[in-house]
């Protein structure tokens, strides 16, 4: 079994550790960008490869990129990439600020391949991650598990392996191939006939369902599909206008964060309808012209069940029997199915990577400073950071691209200050206010790993 070291180590090459290698490029000094590693579990950068439709569009403006809002002259920037691949003409005529997602997934490749100081490595899989305490106990560095077996010590540990999937407690009985999250939609579909007539569930509301049901019509066309909902019906996601987009800019996260946790709650509360729970107006016009048309020519394989609770799930021969219960009327039915397509989102808890780290460090909450460092209980001189994971205290953009270029900074300017040795040599002081140990990467021999 192998152990490699590096100072920093990042997980996962989403557009979250895409901005901070970047960053990192552009603001790092002494080695910091050439002795940081970033993994990716796929063979290859892709964006939200799950729902990597050709139809779907990001929902917020390309501008919003890596880098942009941090740095404008930056040779990472959309506008660039747009510029180096011939393709800013046609994009400037397109006129529209929401790019195609697979533009952006084509996009964020071609960062991770311009980086010239970051080193990037796909195909691995972080499968724990562990601190390593000198003997004192001071939490010196972190082991990083990958599923090769090897493993990887580094001083400083970026977490940006984006949230779990949420796949109700109802399914915990049925085997795994029947059901398709949407994070995993393309592969799943892909390993389907697309002429047979699959009988076919979709559940859920929001806009990660109404992509599957849509993308279902022409991958899977000679389906039965019902599409199962607790709310009444389908709703568009909340307008937003240029006062609640307000709210959605890098410089309110410190408003944000400064907040009471009452006014924390009542902006979470009354901006959760922006960006949740809802579809995009564009696609519910698409949806309700198809359900017209099928009216319209007497076709019938496609229904929406809405205000239905799934009440239970369990394997019956080939079939899963899902078991509906009408909230109107309480009356529950049984409806069979050959796979059921899972619109249901993302665990709120902290990923289960963190939640393991967690447990290791003895930490009863998991909670960041305003700079993404995780809180640790005790001193330490290594620092971790969480990405697209702190909604709860940077607020409603915290999961999405808009505040990426910044947050990177944030997270790039604190680990180089808390590497930088105190001017009497005598220690490092942390950022906050710990007094670390003498700096030294930590060694393979030095690091003790907490059971
Ligand atoms: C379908 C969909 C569409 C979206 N559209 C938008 C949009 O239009 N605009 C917007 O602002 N936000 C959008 N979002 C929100 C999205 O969370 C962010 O845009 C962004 O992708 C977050 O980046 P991230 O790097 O934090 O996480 P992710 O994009 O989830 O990237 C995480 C990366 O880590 C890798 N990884 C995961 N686990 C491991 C592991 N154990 N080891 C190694 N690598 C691992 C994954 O393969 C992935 O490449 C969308 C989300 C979804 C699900």
């Amino acid at each position: 079994m192998t152990n490699r070291e590096v100072e920093l180590l990042a997980i996962g090459a989403g557009p979250s550790n895409l901005a901070l290698a970047v960053a990192l490029e552009e603001l790092g000094s002494a080695g910091l960008a050439e002795n940081s590693l970033v993994i990716e579990r796929s063979p290859g950068i892709e964006w939200q490869q799950g729902l990597l439709l050709p139809w779907a569009k990001s929902q917020v403006s390309f501008l919003k990129d890596l880098v942009t809002l941090r740095n404008p002259r930056s040779r990472f920037s959309v506008l660039n990439y747009l510029h180096a691949m011939g393709r800013l003409d046609d994009f400037i005529n397109m006129g529209s600020f929401t790019p195609y997602r697979v533009e952006i997934s084509d996009y964020l490749a071609w960062v991770a391949n311009s980086l010239t100081k970051v080193r990037l490595e796909l195909g691995r899989t972080c499968v724990a991650i562990e601190p390593g305490r000198d003997a004192g106990g001071t939490v010196t560095g972190w082991l990083t598990r990958l599923a090769d077996g090897s493993t990887i010590s580094s001083r400083y540990l970026v977490f940006g392996a984006g949230r779990d999937p949420y796949r109700p407690p109802v399914f915990d009985g049925v085997p795994a191939q029947r059901l398709i999250h949407s994070t995993q939609y393309r592969s799943g579909v892909s390993q389907l006939s697309a002429e047979l007539p699959y009988r076919v569930a979709v559940i859920g509301s929001a806009q990660s369902a109404a992509e599957m049901f849509q993308a279902i019509q022409s991958d899977l066309p000679n389906s039965d599909v019902a599409w199962i909902m607790r709310s009444i019906t389908l709703r568009s996601y909340e307008a937003l206008n240029q006062f609640t987009n307000e709210l959605y800019y890098p410089s309110f996260v410190d408003s944000f964060f400064e907040a009471l946790p009452e006014g924390r709650e009542q902006i979470l509360q009354e901006m959760h309808r922006t960006n949740y729970s809802g579809v995009t107006p564009a696609l519910l016009a698409e949806l309700y012209a198809d359900f017209y048309l099928d009216r319209l020519n007497g076709r019938q394989r496609k229904r929406i069940v809405g205000m239905t609770d799934l009440t239970g799930a369990r394997a019956v021969d080939d079939e899963i029997a899902l078991e509906l219960t009408d909230r109107r009327t309480g009356a529950v039915t049984e409806l069979r199915r050959d796979l059921v397509f899972l619109g249901t989102g993302f665990a709120r808890e902290m990923p289960a990577l963190v939640r393991g780290l967690a447990a290791h460090l003895g930490l009863d909450t998991i909670t960041v400073n305003r700079r993404y460092r995780l809180n640790l209980a005790g001193p330490a001189s290594a620092a971790c950071y969480l990405q697209g994971v702190n909604e709860a205290t940077h607020g409603i953009a915290d999961s999405l691209l808009s505040v990426l270029a910044s947050r990177a900074e944030d997270i790039t300017r604190d680990i180089l200050a808390h590497r930088r040795p105190a001017p009497d040599g005598a220690g490092h002081r942390a950022a906050d206010g710990q007094l670390a140990a003498p700096r030294q990467l930590p060694r393979t021999a030095d690091i003790s790993i907490v059971p």
